[in-house]
């Protein structure tokens, strides 16, 4: 398991996307915190997997104005690509210039109920930068989401629980050990530190990614549907399979274990959503 290292008040941050409609409600700007120890296959933030900024190379922006013999990467350093075929991913950022940056929206917030989100990556591998970014974001008004497994051990719950006005936590692989073989993720890990922060009256919303083969069948949906159930969470969004990541590990030149598997749509996942509500569980289809 990663134990976090580095300072409270950095962290490497790979994206600020703003006006996104998922991940929380309303307007969001959602910024992506860099490294995960997991390696769930299906995985569509490939760049957010290392803890360190690493080079990306977009084929289809390069002009080959500089030698790359066998098709290598040049020589050129990322800043020195007329193209921006070559760019560094990830730079260091401090809790107090991406907190300018994430509340530049705040209008748009107000308006739609939307706010800031935290992702990754897995956020809580540098649980005090986002305790401390989060908690900065509530202190200017801020509504704030996390995206995580949760499946790290929590150092300072409270003042998590405190920062975050909704969690969004990964219902993947019910199975442990399969969890445990397939992502390195352990549900265990995940539902203590659930009992913890819903104790502490935590609002939490589960994330069903659907993926063909890992997740989509009955007994692996219900198996979450119990956990969920057990817990007392009764919301989910139910995530189906897309290809967004698959350009992503060309670029930083990763092999990808779904390249070529069919997208799915809504309606391919009409029996997960059923499996759902029978055991009265609210969703949300993303992309509906
Ligand atoms: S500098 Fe950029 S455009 Fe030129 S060869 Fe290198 S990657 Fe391609
Ligand atoms: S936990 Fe999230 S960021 Fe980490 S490997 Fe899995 S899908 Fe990717």
């Amino acid at each position: 398991m990663c134990s976090e290292t580095g300072s409270a008040t950095t962290a490497i941050v790979t994206n600020v996307q703003r006006y996104s409609l998922h991940d929380g409600g309303g307007i969001r700007t959602v910024a992506f915190l860099k490294g995960c120890p997991f390696h769930c296959p299906w995985c569509c933030n490939p760049e957010n997997l290392s803890f360190e900024p690493q080079v990306s190379m977009n084929e289809r922006l390069c002009i080959h104005c500089s030698p790359r013999p066998g098709g290598r990467l040049c020589e050129r350093r990322p800043e020195e690509c007329p193209t921006e075929a070559k760019t560094v991913l990830g730079r260091e950022r401090t809790v107090d210039d991406l907190l300018a940056e994430a509340v530049r929206d705040r209008v748009f917030f107000e308006e739609s109920g939307g706010g800031i989100t935290l992702s990754g990556g897995e956020a809580l591998a540098r649980e005090a930068f986002a305790t401390e970014f989060l908690s900065r974001c509530k202190a200017a008004g801020v509504q704030t989401a996390l995206e995580t497994t949760l499946a790290v051990p929590l150092r300072d719950a409270p003042a998590l629980a405190a920062a975050t006005d909704v969690f969004l936590v990964d219902f993947k692989i019910a199975d442990r050990e399969r969890s445990i073989a397939v992502t390195g993720i352990d549900p265990d890990v995940r539902d203590e530190n659930l009992k913890e922060i819903l104790a502490l009256g935590a609002r939490v919303v589960g994330r069903m990614p659907i993926i063909p083969g890992y997740t989509d069948s009955r007994e692996n949906v219900a198996g979450n549907v119990a956990r969920l159930v057990e817990l007392g969470i009764r919301r989910a969004d139910v995530l189906p399979f897309h290809q967004l990541g698959e350009a992503k590990y060309d670029a930083i030149g990763r092999d990808y274990a779904l390249r070529g598997l069919h997208q799915l749509t809504a309606d391919d996942v009409s029996g997960v959503v059923e499996i759902l509500e029978r055991g009265g569980i609210t969703i949300i289809v993303s992309g509906e």
